[in-house]
């Protein structure tokens, strides 16, 4: 699972990334900067996992992890291959959700593209450059439908409901928003790989002064609110910098540093729990001495599937499943003592695994 993170130069990407992943992507106070996508892979914080481990006597403890993707500056005209455009573009295409950061604080010593601080339209001038590139992709589709809808009806009415989605863009829409009720119509809409139609969420890098009250004061937050409540998107008020200095610290010092500033965990960890969630992804758990671990599966996995995140041979001999929930376990204190209450259950192949399953997997080899 990969996140990009998109947004005009200098407004806090690579800062925010940095402080993501503590790799060492370079920030520096001019445009193009970062040339190349960076990767890094970021760990999904989860306190469920330390209890576990407290209470198994565990050597290891395994979480889940999500990658981020710094993905190099937009520009005007990205779509007709200005500055790095094109390949700007194919990199959005190859993650599964976008996190689009949108500058809300001043620095008269940081340079802004545009000149001056305004949200919403950075905000525009990158959707737009997203919607281009979509409707370049839909009139690809048309002519194909065009050229065989003469004798297929199927292709007719793909036809027509291609023009009605670049209607839909042509108004400055992202395809997130467009809706239908036809089934078909549904399925045609997600085949298209579209840029504008996957999750996104805003983080609205503010100073630190606009952190306590999670921006309610920055104006450019409140119209960042207002554009994402009507797009169907999610939106994070984050300081990027006061972020990076997080990440420098030790786990001591960190505590202490968010007890200061009043606050429980710190942006990113949000922001990670954020994506992980707008993903649609979950956590089951294995817990034993050797190992506790958390498994990423989509919201709705059977538990088979579930099971092949850890060895296809799991799925393929699987038997059934032994599961108590996190939260019956702490209730009852030991797993022993949640067995003699009924609560570790035996679950068979149409089970949907929910979060926070701790399971115990029955296979034939
Ligand atoms: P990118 O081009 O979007 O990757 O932007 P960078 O992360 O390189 O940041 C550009 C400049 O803005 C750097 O000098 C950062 O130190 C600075 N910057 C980033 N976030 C913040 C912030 O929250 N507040 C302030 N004042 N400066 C920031």
């Amino acid at each position: 699972m990969k996140l990009g993170i998109v947004g005009l130069p200098n407004v806090g990407k690579s800062t925010l990334f940095n402080s993501l992943t503590k790799a060492g992507a370079e920030s520096a106070n001019y445009p193009f900067c970062t040339i190349d996508p960076n990767v890094g892979v970021v760990t999904v914080p989860d306190k469920r996992l330390d209890v576990l481990g407290e209470m198994y006597h565990t050597k290891k403890i395994v979480p889940a992890a999500i990658e981020f993707v710094d993905i190099a500056g937009l520009v005007k005209g990205a779509s007709k291959g200005e500055g790095l455009g094109n390949q700007f573009l194919a990199n959005i295409r190859e993650v599964d959700a976008i996190v689009h950061v949108v500058r809300c604080f001043e620095d008269s010593n940081i340079v802004h593209v545009d000149g001056n601080i305004d949200p919403l339209r950075d905000i525009e001038t990158i959707n737009l450059e997203l919607i281009f590139s979509d409707i370049e992709i839909l009139e690809r589709r048309i002519s194909k439908a065009a050229k065989l809808c003469r004798n297929d009806k199927k292709a007719a009415k793909e036809l027509e409901f291609l023009n009605r989605v670049k209607a839909h863009l042509e108004e400055s829409k992202l395809a997130k928003s467009f809706s239908t009720d036809d089934e078909e119509e549904q399925e045609w809409l997600d085949s298209y790989n579209l840029l504008t139609i996957k999750p996104v969420i805003f983080a609205a890098n503010v100073a630190e002064d606009d952190l306590a009250d999670d921006g309610a004061d920055n104006a450019g937050v409140a119209k960042v609110r207002a554009y994402a409540a009507q797009e169907n998107c999610e939106v994070f008020v984050v300081c990027a910098q006061i972020e990076q200095e997080i990440a420098e610290l030790d786990d001591d010092e960190k505590k202490m540093f968010l007890e200061d500033l009043g606050l429980e965990e710190s942006g990113l960890e949000k922001l990670i729990k954020a994506s992980y969630h707008i993903l649609g992804l979950i956590s089951y758990l294995t817990a034993g001495e050797p190992e506790v671990r958390a498994w990423t599966i989509k919201r709705g996995t059977k538990a088979p599937q579930a099971a092949g995140k850890i060895h296809t041979d799991f799925e393929r001999g699987f038997i059934r499943a032994e599961i108590v929930s996190y939260d019956d376990l702490m209730a009852c204190g030991t797993h022993a003592a949640a067995k003699e209450k009924g609560l570790v259950r035996l679950e068979g192949k149409e089970y949907v695994v929910q979060d926070g399953d701790i399971i115990l997997f029955r296979f034939n080899v």
